[in-house]
């Protein structure tokens, strides 16, 4: 291991500590490595994760209104303080108000008035559900479903507007597999006795929400739990003809497009011309049926389920959609369902919380541009796009140097880097909501007003060109994605913090977070899935047989070493579901990795709190996925999360670093060694 000495490096740190941000930096150490948050005793071989993260797990237990807490989740708390300070600021009617401020503050202001929303019960529902019952035979479901569409209800089936992936130059409608209540199909076909469970509890849930709207109608809700057993059987149709998640993770699985006549021809006892005749999208001579076995069995569940059956369904994905702008009676019950039975969490949050985010999710570029002014400063993005300009260097020399990649598929794995778009911060033209009206204190119609603006924006793409400048995550957000029709790898102002980015700590830590975020969102480009679109975003197979072939047998390995991993007791990680993500990560630390040693390159770098650069920048990696999560959650997440839990996106990822043994004097047979280490970037 070599001991470098740098005097410059403070100086000419990429994230120097004279950077404007305005979330204050935890004054940890001298490096920037969260000292407290590490248990010394473990040996970093041994359980690398428990090495850097045990006393930080120890000491934070998991916050009763969540199902998992980790640093991801401190700084979005930390980010949601912020919006609720504008939010508070924004409600206040004043003469000076903007008209953003007017539409984010008025809508908060809805929201946190408790009183008006249950003084009006379920009068705001009452026309849908009105509508509903007002159906005399099944003909009318396409016009109903249209009608529902308007309220943001999508039953029996998806639809929505995404860039062609064979012409992702222009938009295209797709109709999808849908209408569940439970987050997967998986929920409803898998035998073992949590998953009965669940479908008991999935009832009583279903049973309960239709007994309090039965309740609210002034009626005994005698008929609930019969009515609860019809959803409960047509949603099980509906899952059985639902491609599973690993195979939707080819998008081949999912492309099929087809004339509307054709699509007619598969659900032949549902009005498909006149559904896309009305929805609300321009004319169109063709859309991507994305799974058209469940279009035939859709078929056959609307022939096999009475009119007041399906009646029942639909009332149902009503009140489930509505839920959380009805009376309080209404939220719990989905809260207990949904929150504390699938995912473990204890306690609702405050309503403050529940409203910013609501806020946030309604109108979230209008408080988005509020929360930029106070929380992300202009040096900020300079940096992230000088450290994406070094990661995106460094996955070209990694394409360079690929021994298993013949010179062809190389000229067009560099082609699509250099058309990859760098997106850092916020949009660059804000979304005009001044369509949406906002009144105070009619949180229903609000949020209606916010999600028919939204449908129909989406809607309104047909026809006109993509826009690659759109952002699918709000400026506040704590995440950060890759768009693979888009080619472009987006980071919002909310990731771009501590601890991910922290303008206190040296660039080895710097490198190690959200340098590694960086890596990951690039190698999402040449990912499992990222690598059937060429540059421009469509889906094209740009590969020899003899690379691809190379690169599976790669990919293979990874899956095959996340699968024996397991979260919680009697739950293995699906290796082949979350191998996007593990890829992500194996191949997002090797750029940072290369990246800091290049920076570094030249320097002598001294030991800073007894930490050598290398070791701190894994320090810095590691302490990014500190974590605890109930064990509902982890199982939950096991089913339907293409992400490893935080334990084995670290320790997964560095037992296949020679980089990583190197730092910490590792031993061959060490558990943190793999004696078959993986590697595709
Ligand atoms: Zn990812």
């Amino acid at each position: 291991m070599k001991l470098i000495l740098c005097s410059v490096f403070l100086t000419t740190a990429i994230f120097a500590a004279d950077d404007a941000s305005t979330t204050p930096a935890p004054a940890t150490s001298a490096s920037g490595v969260d000292l407290g948050a590490m248990d010394t005793h473990i040996n970093p071989c041994k359980n690398f994760y428990q090495y850097a993260c045990g006393t930080w797990r120890k000491d934070h237990a998991i916050p009763s209104d969540q199902s998992r807490w980790g640093r991801f989740n401190e700084l979005a708390e930390r980010n949601l303080t912020i919006e609720r300070q504008i939010l508070e600021k924004a409600e206040t009617p004043s003469p000076d108000r903007s008209a953003v401020e007017q539409k984010i503050g008025d809508y908060y202001e809805s929201c946190m008035n408790e009183p008006a929303i249950e003084a009006k019960g379920v009068e705001p529902i009452t026309p849908a559900l009105k509508q509903i019952d007002a159906l005399s035979s099944k003909d009318e479901l396409a016009k109903e479903l249209v009608h529902l569409q308007d309220y943001g209800i999508r039953a029996l089936f998806g639809f929505y507007v995404r860039p062609d992936d064979k012409n992702a130059s222009q938009e295209i409608a797709i109709v999808d597999q849908g209408g569940l209540g439970l987050p997967d199909r998986d929920y409803y076909l898998k035998t073992d006795p949590r998953s009965t469970q669940l479908r008991t509890e999935y009832e009583k849930h279903v049973a309960a929400m239709l007994t309090l709207l039965a309740k609210a109608e002034g009626k005994d809700g005698a008929d609930a739990e019969a009515e609860a057993k019809t959803v409960l059987t047509i949603e099980t149709a509906l899952a059985k003809a639902s491609l599973d998640r690993v195979a939707r993770r080819n998008p081949d699985n999912t492309y099929h497009k087809m004339t509307v006549d054709q699509l007619a021809l598969l659900t032949p006892d549902f009005e498909w011309k006149e559904f896309i005749a009305t929805v609300g999208i321009p004319p169109i001579q063709s859309l991507n049926v994305a799974v058209p076995d469940f279009m035939k069995a859709l078929n056959s569940t609307i022939g096999d389920t009475s009119l007041a059956d399906l009646k029942t369904y639909l009332k149902w994905h009503v009140l489930t959609a509505d839920a959380d702008l009805l009376p309080a009676a209404f939220e719990q019950e989905h809260f207990h369902f949904y929150d504390h039975i699938l995912n473990g969490t204890a306690e609702m949050p405050l309503r403050w919380k529940r409203c910013a985010r609501a806020t946030d999710r309604a109108l979230g570029e209008a408080l988005g541009q509020e929360f930029v002014k106070v929380a992300f400063s202009g040096p900020s993005r300079e940096k992230a796009l000088q450290l994406v300009g070094e990661i995106e260097s460094e996955m070209h020399k990694d394409i360079e140097t690929a021994t298993w990649m013949t010179p062809d598929t190389k000229k067009q794995a560099f082609e699509k880097l250099r058309l990859v778009e760098n997106k850092i911060g916020y949009p660059q033209k804000w979304r005009d909501y001044s369509s949406v009206n906002v009144v105070r204190d009619n949180y229903f119609a609000d949020a209606l007003a916010a999600r028919e603006f939204e449908i129909h924006r989406n809607f309104n793409k047909i026809g006109k060109p993509v826009d690659k400048a759109e952002w699918g995550m709000t400026p506040p957000t704590v995440n950060a994605y890759y768009s693979p029709s888009m080619n472009n790898i987006n980071f919002p102002a909310g990731i771009l913090q501590p601890p991910f980015y922290n303008p206190k700590a040296d660039d080895a830590v710097n490198y190690g977070a959200i340098g590694v975020v960086v890596g990951h969102e690039l190698t999402h480009g040449f990912d499992d899935q990222g690598r059937r679109y060429d540059g421009e975003g469509n889906l094209r197979d740009w590969w020899t047989a003899e690379d691809g072939a190379a690169f599976e047998k790669r990919a293979n390995c990874i899956a095959d070493e996340y699968s024996g991993f397991s979260p919680t007791e009697g739950v293995k990680l699906n290796g082949k579901l979350t191998l996007g993500e593990n890829a992500a990560d194996n191949g997002g630390i090797h750029l940072a990795y290369m990246a800091l040693m290049d920076r570094l390159a030249g320097h002598v770098m001294a030991k800073k709190d007894g930490l050598t650069p290398e070791q701190q920048f894994f320090l810095g990696f590691a302490q990014i996925w500190c974590e605890n999560a109930t064990p509902q959650s982890m199982r939950a997440r096991a089913m339907t999360d293409p992400h490893s839990p935080g334990q084995f996106r670290v320790n997964g990822t560095v037992q296949n670093m020679p980089e990583f043994r190197e730092a910490f004097s590792c031993k061959a047979g060490d558990p943190m060694v793999s004696a078959d280490a993986c590697r595709v970037w």
